[in-house]
């Protein structure tokens, strides 16, 4: 498969058909089966024909400990959206994330856009009838000062956002761990669920880490093949077997009990989903 190969100065992202082994559009379609939860109901227009007054972050989320559930067959989610996303929920009953231009994907750059592929695969494996969309991120654990923080963020970026709580069905939620999406990121391995010092699962002993971690951290480092330019060889042309290597390391994102804030990517919002919306200041 040519998109393995090393191709020099040629490092450029083109894709995910050079490494997407697993992501086939027509088996994806096939899972839609099943997706009758995903209708708006029929009075969606009626429950909330006039938006509240904006509020500032800290009056929008209510105080004290978030009750988030991660088990929960509808699991509670907070995103913010910008205004115009916000009115195209209102209006037609569902939002989807506009498909990547190409002015965008050079904002965002190669490796964001090739580890957005990676989650889109992810979304492909774990959310009934997916079609390929770009995720849109929600927050399904998060502390409070965290979320009103993000929130605050947004509104001072893009005056008239709105933040949005959810009940999201299970089934159309790909829940991920929020720091090992950022070694996706940055296109390095992540650091393994079982610990490879003493095999236990999400061993958080610092003693242990340190006698191993900094030889993993090597081990790796030392198979990455550079580039031409003596760059490291970004990973989507890594031969083969250190990509599988690779792949399976970032299977960490889906162990959700290590560390605590959890993000969500869903392809769509229902506003049958929605239970509260309110227009941040
Ligand atoms: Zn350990």
């Amino acid at each position: 498969m040519s998109g393995f190969e090393s191709r020099g100065a040629q490092t450029g992202y083109r894709g995910a058909r050079a490494w997407l082994p697993q992501h086939d559009p027509a088996a994806a379609s096939t899972l839609a089966a099943g997706g009758a939860d995903c209708d708006p109901p029929e009075d969606w227009a009626d429950r909330s024909p006039v938006w509240p007054d904006p509020v500032a972050a800290a009056q929008a989320i209510p105080a004290g400990r978030l009750p988030f559930n991660l088990n929960a067959d509808a699991v509670l989610s907070y995103t913010v959206i910008n205004g115009p996303a916000g009115q195209v929920l209102q209006s037609t009953g569902s939002l989807r994330p506009e498909p990547l231009t190409d002015q965008h994907a050079q904002e965002l750059g190669d490796a964001f856009v090739a580890a957005y592929d990676w989650m889109r695969w992810q979304m492909h494996r774990h959310i009934l009838g997916y079609t390929g969309g770009f995720p849109l991120w929600v927050w399904a654990r998060t502390t409070r000062r965290d979320l009103v923080s993000t929130a605050q963020d947004m509104a001072r970026e893009s005056p008239g956002s709105v933040l949005i709580c959810l009940r999201i069905p299970r089934t159309q939620l790909l829940l991920t761990d929020y720091f090992t999406w950022h070694d996706v990121l940055n296109g390095s391995p992540a650091v393994p669920v079982d610990c490879v010092g003493c095999g236990t699962r999400h061993c958080d002993d610092a003693e242990c880490w340190d006698r191993w971690f900094d030889g993993w951290f090597d081990e790796w480092g030392a198979q990455i093949p550079p580039a031409d330019d003596g760059a490291r060889l970004p990973w989507w042309c890594w031969p083969p077997d250190l990509q599988t290597r690779l792949f399976a390391s970032w299977e960490a994102v889906h162990s959700l009990r290590r560390r605590f804030p959890v993000q969500g990517c869903v392809e769509r919002i229902e506003y049958a989903w929605v239970q509260a919306i309110r227009p941040l200041r």
